[in-house]
């Protein structure tokens, strides 16, 4: 058996974290270290699934749920606008390895990647 996850050991209390909100199967909490003013993360219940690609293939119900929760918490914590990034291997930055959507919103006009 593998180690719980960090985002499994704060949903089940282990380590302490505000839960901002919640659906049947995925939660929501604040980055520990946020990059842009109001950096949220979008995490499912469970850690079947190391990244948005194992995500999308096996339960895109699942990531619709993720995606649905993130425009939910945008319009709570911003102005309905945001950007979601699933970093995808160490090589692209991912550090946890239990899929998890960073939703950044607020003052994000400068530095777009459009
Ligand atoms: P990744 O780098 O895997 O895409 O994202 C993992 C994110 O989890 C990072 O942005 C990191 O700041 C955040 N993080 C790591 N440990 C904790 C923690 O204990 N509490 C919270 N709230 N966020 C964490």
């Amino acid at each position: 058996m593998s180690e719980p996850s960090i985002f499994t050991r704060i949903l089940e209390g282990e380590i302490p974290a505000e839960i901002l909100a919640e659906t049947e199967n995925v939660f929501a909490i604040r980055d520990i270290a946020p990059q842009a003013p109001v950096h949220l993360l979008v995490i499912p219940k469970s850690a079947a699934y190391r990244d948005v690609v194992e995500l999308a293939a096996s339960d895109p119900a699942l990531m619709s749920e993720m995606v649905g929760l993130a425009n939910t918490l945008a319009a709570e914590h911003a102005d309905g606008d945001f950007r979601l990034v699933f970093n995808t291997g160490p090589g692209a930055g991912q550090t946890v390895f239990h899929v998890h959507a960073h939703v950044l919103a607020g003052g994000l006009d400068e530095g777009s990647l459009g």
